[in-house]
């Protein structure tokens, strides 16, 4: 399975590039966040309001917050079937503050199944009482990833993100803090684990070492493994390299470690 591209590429909180859609298309439906675990010291939504001296910890429903179901004169949907929404990268889907949104934002996601809806969470723990009614085992057109970025995280999400009922589940360890041991919970059910290191002019540390010990536990368990960047600060066999920006994906590239998708 090594060597082709991955089911999807991650970004900012995680996410990244789809590989089977026709276009992609960010959907920030709320803005402003809390910090919630270390992974969040240098979260780039308080970066960049701080240069606009915005107040990150407020929570405000945006002006695109029904952009799925906008239409065109012509009575077409102004979002093409076939595109890939990144959902909520300025927030977290799953945060208190929105409880009073969400349930408007899953009547959009369920009215449409001709696009896919990609949603990254540091909540995991909140996300059970937060589905609608007709969820069942999860919608077909919405994947559900979570962060973990170390140790202590990694072993308070997973079972928990694990056990939840949700059609389509991937991890992402963004940015990876330490080496991280998922115990032997790794399984089909991911169907993809995303690894990167942390940008940015304070970023901490990330080890090729942590990164392919994570590869081999994906390897071990049968998940597509993807690593997505190596962060500003990059340590390899010990010695520890500056990455600027426009590098810090292609270098990742250039180590030609990514695990396909099986499909
Ligand atoms: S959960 Fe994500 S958006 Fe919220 S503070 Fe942490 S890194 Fe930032």
């Amino acid at each position: 399975m090594r060597g082709a591209r991955p089911l999807f590429f991650a970004s900012a909180c995680g996410g990244a590039t789809e590989n089977h859609y026709f276009c992609s298309m960010m959907w920030n439906l709320w803005h402003g966040c809390h910090k919630k675990s270390e992974g969040c010291a240098h979260c780039y939504v308080y970066r960049r309001d701080a240069e606009f001296d915005k107040d990150s910890s407020q929570v405000t429903k945006t002006a695109c917050f029904n952009l799925p179901i906008r239409r065109n004169r012509k009575g077409e949907y102004k979002v093409p079937p076939g595109t890939f929404m990144w959902t909520c990268f300025t927030s977290d889907f799953f945060i208190e503050e929105a409880d009073q949104w969400r349930p408007d934002a899953w009547t959009m996601i369920r009215c449409r199944p001709d696009l896919h809806f990609h949603i990254v969470t540091k909540r995991p723990e909140r996300i059970a009482r937060c589905l609608p009614d007709d969820w069942g085992d999860g919608y077909e057109n919405v994947t559900i990833c979570c962060t973990m970025e170390n140790q202590r995280r990694a072993d308070e999400r997973m079972p928990l993100f694990r056990s939840l009922p949700i059609r389509h589940k991937a991890v992402i360890c963004e940015p990876l803090l330490e080496a991280i041991d998922f115990k032997g919970l790794l399984g089909e059910w991911c169907e993809q684990v995303t690894v990167g290191g942390e940008s940015g002019p304070d970023a901490r540390v990330c080890d090729y070492d942590w990164v392919l010990a994570i590869r081999e536990q994906c390897i071990a368990a049968s998940v597509p493994f993807f690593f997505k960047q190596t962060g500003a600060t990059f340590r390899k066999d010990g010695r520890t390299y500056a990455i600027p920006r426009r590098l810090q994906m292609s270098q990742a590239r250039k180590a030609d470690i990514d695990l396909m998708h099986n499909a």
